[in-house]
């Protein structure tokens, strides 16, 4: 639970405390007025009952006053012993002295008629009600009637319509009591599922990016208080839009879920994994020294993501680029450590991927670089800065010059010579790449018309097509009206487009490939091997030829594994009727290799550099009288 959550449910448990007592409080005055009226109304029946009484004793006692009849005096006030409450009476003579009485206890006094009595009639005292009833015999006062009546049965009776209140009172609260806290309880428990669904993702169970907020901004708060410092990582995973896409949403799902398990199983207790996007889930470690853990975490997670997992009964590999940033290098704030997380995690796929870069302060000039590559790229088509280099294909069994790569080259006055590594990823962000593409089309086509009017017409010319180019459903007709505006034939031209790529959405891609195929253009899968291709879609796309990847020409001879996967491609690629070609070829020894496992055809700095178009025809030149040896 939250300090957030922690706080609002102390703030609700005050509220009902306070809803409490003021409904207790509401009862026990309800209750302790219902008794005064009470008290009052009995008081008043009191009253009346004792007048009667003594306006009765006062009438019968005219004759035994005028009299001096003692006896029959008494007479009279010994009726007054069946009511219990009347304590003592007495007959006096008017301005006299007592001359008969009633005493139900002889050790109590008289009842004595004072002034004030005489003037009101009766008098409540706090234990005894006083009564006087003058007697008159033609019209004359002769004498006066005094009663003392006990208010003990009065408070008897009061006290047994308080208890029976306070029972009622009493009852009432408790059984008000009970619904209150059983809807406190049906409350706090729609409450704590809202809370989970808020703070939970609903994929994984782990926190979502609400909750990774709060932990990380209460984690930052305890700094201060306590030291030590906090350290966050942001894993984003590196192809799984390509997984999703292959196995179908609900697949996607199980992955993530068995994704976060392992994040779990890297971590101590202490620390806290959440998913805070589609596919990307952050760390929060928390230390109490100096020391800091966040990349033997990265690298434990980097590991832990390379065993397969297994999905519906298919191996899946899943793997992530990890950014790793301490609150110990900015300041302790919450924008600043996310910031830096970002750019240490964009580092990290730069850097290829399956891989995890902890932030330092020059990744932020990196980041300004990519911001002055954006504003710069906007200008380079305009300025002319963009030029194509060509890099020949060499095809091994005829060991002739088939084809080359169109690169392109970008020559900025301020940035200088810029990676196509670097600026087409930006152009690919911001949405340039399709004007640039376009550029590339155009251009390349216009090369392939020049070279064919020097009469060098027997090799392709293939051209990278990116992600988003892909996406713009212009993009086959665009290369269309470009091929028939340069006035060439469409077979002169390939197309590269990467595995990954290509499985980022099966479904389009199959129609754009066939489109273009129908144009009579040949396609290659430029990467092989890095993606993660289903052979069944494989055997789906109408593509010509497979560009295995330099990553496992690199080590070759000599590596086993690299061995047996470029033989295995080839020997797949053949199976399929398509040829193989094997890219960053930079030794002898890699191309005897290769021939021996029945490559079709080359490409690398063994046989050239990219180059510019000018020298296109020298190299040709060259190539035919002084062929590479096998
Ligand atoms: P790619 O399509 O895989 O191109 C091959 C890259 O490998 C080129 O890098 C090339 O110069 C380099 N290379 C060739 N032979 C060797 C070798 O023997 N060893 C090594 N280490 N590298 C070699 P470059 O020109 O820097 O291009 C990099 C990437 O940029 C390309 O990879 C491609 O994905 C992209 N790119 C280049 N031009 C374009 C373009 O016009 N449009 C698009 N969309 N992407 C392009
Ligand atoms: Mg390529
Ligand atoms: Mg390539």
């Amino acid at each position: 639970m939250t300090a957030r959550q922690f706080q609002l449910q102390g703030l609700s448990g005050k509220t009902a405390m306070l809803a409490l007592i003021s409904v207790c409080a509401t009862l026990l005055c309800t209750a302790v007025l219902l008794v005064a009226v009470q008290f009052l109304s009995l008081r008043k029946t009191f009253l009346e009952d004792l007048n009667a009484q003594i306006r009765i004793v006062g009438a019968n006692s005219t004759a035994a006053i005028a009299f001096r009849d003692v006896r029959a005096s008494e007479e009279t006030l010994a009726a007054l012993q069946t009511s219990s409450s009347i304590e003592s009476a007495a007959i006096y003579l008017d301005g006299g002295p007592a001359f008969a009485y009633y005493l139900r206890d002889p050790a109590k006094p008289l009842p004595s008629p004072g002034a004030g009595l005489l003037e009101q009639g009766h008098q409540f005292g706090w234990r005894y009600l006083d009564l006087v009833q003058t007697v008159e015999l033609n019209g004359k006062r002769i004498g006066l009637v005094a009663i003392r009546a006990t208010l003990d049965m009065l408070y008897g009776r009061l006290a047994m319509y308080a208890f029976i209140t306070m029972l009622v009172v009493g009852a009432s609260l408790g059984i008000g009591y009970l619904l209150v806290s059983r809807m406190r309880k049906v409350v706090a428990h729609a409450e704590a599922h809202l809370t989970f669904l808020a703070h939970v993702d609903a994929v994984t169970g782990l926190p979502n990016r609400h909750a990774f907020n709060e932990h990380l901004s209460y984690a930052l708060s305890k700094l201060e208080q306590f030291g030590g410092h906090i350290e966050l990582l942001l894993l984003d995973l590196d192809n799984f839009k390509s997984v999703n896409d292959t196995l179908g949403h609900s697949k996607g799902d199980q992955l993530l879920k068995a994704v976060g398990q392992r994040l779990s199983g890297c971590l101590r207790d202490s620390d806290i994994v959440c998913r805070i996007g589609g596919d990307e889930f952050a760390i929060i470690i928390e230390s109490k020294n100096t020391e800091r853990h966040g990349g033997t975490v990265a690298h434990k997670i980097t590991q832990s993501l390379a065993a397969p997992f297994i999905v519906n009964e298919h191996e899946v590999y899943v793997t992530g680029s990890i950014g790793v940033s301490s609150s110990a290098d900015d300041s302790c704030d919450i924008l600043a450590l996310t910031r830096n997380v970002d750019t240490a995690m964009y580092a990290a796929k730069a850097k290829g991927k399956n891989t995890f870069e902890v932030f330092r302060q020059e990744m932020n000039q990196l980041a300004q670089k990519h911001l002055a590559i954006e504003h710069s790229l906007r200008k380079a088509i305009k300025n002319q800065e963009f030029s194509l280099h060509y890099q020949p294909k060499l095809h091994l069994r005829h060991n002739r010059v088939t084809g080359f790569e169109a690169l392109l080259r970008w020559n900025n006055p301020q940035l200088g010579m810029v990676s196509p590594v670097e600026f087409i990823p930006v152009a690919e962000e911001t949405g340039m790449i399709n004007q640039i593409g376009l550029w590339v089309v155009q251009t390349a086509c216009q090369q392939v018309a020049a070279w064919e009017e020097q009469g060098l017409a027997d090799f392709k010319v293939s051209l990278n097509l990116s992600p988003r180019q892909t996406r713009n459903p212009q993009l086959a007709k665009q290369i269309l009206a470009e091929i028939h505006s340069a006035g060439i034939d469409a077979s002169r031209l390939e197309l590269e487009i990467t595995e990954s790529q290509l499985m980022e959405n099966v479904g389009a891609n199959i129609e754009l490939l066939a489109q273009l195929r129908s144009y009579g253009l040949r396609l290659s899968i430029d990467d092989f091997g890095t993606g993660y291709s289903s052979m069944a879609y494989l055997k789906r796309f109408p593509i010509n030829e497979l560009k295995i990847d330099r990553s496992f020409i690199r080590d070759i001879p000599g590596d086993g594994d690299d061995e047996a996967i470029v033989a295995s491609i080839i020997a797949l690629g053949h199976g399929l009727g398509l040829t193989v070609i094997a890219e960053g070829v930079e030794t002898a020894q890699q191309m005897a290799f290769l021939r021996t496992v029945d490559c079709d055809s080359i490409q690398g700095y063994y046989l050239a550099r990219p180059m510019p178009a000018a020298d296109v025809p020298a190299f040709l030149a060259h190539m035919r009288s002084r062929p590479l040896s096998a």
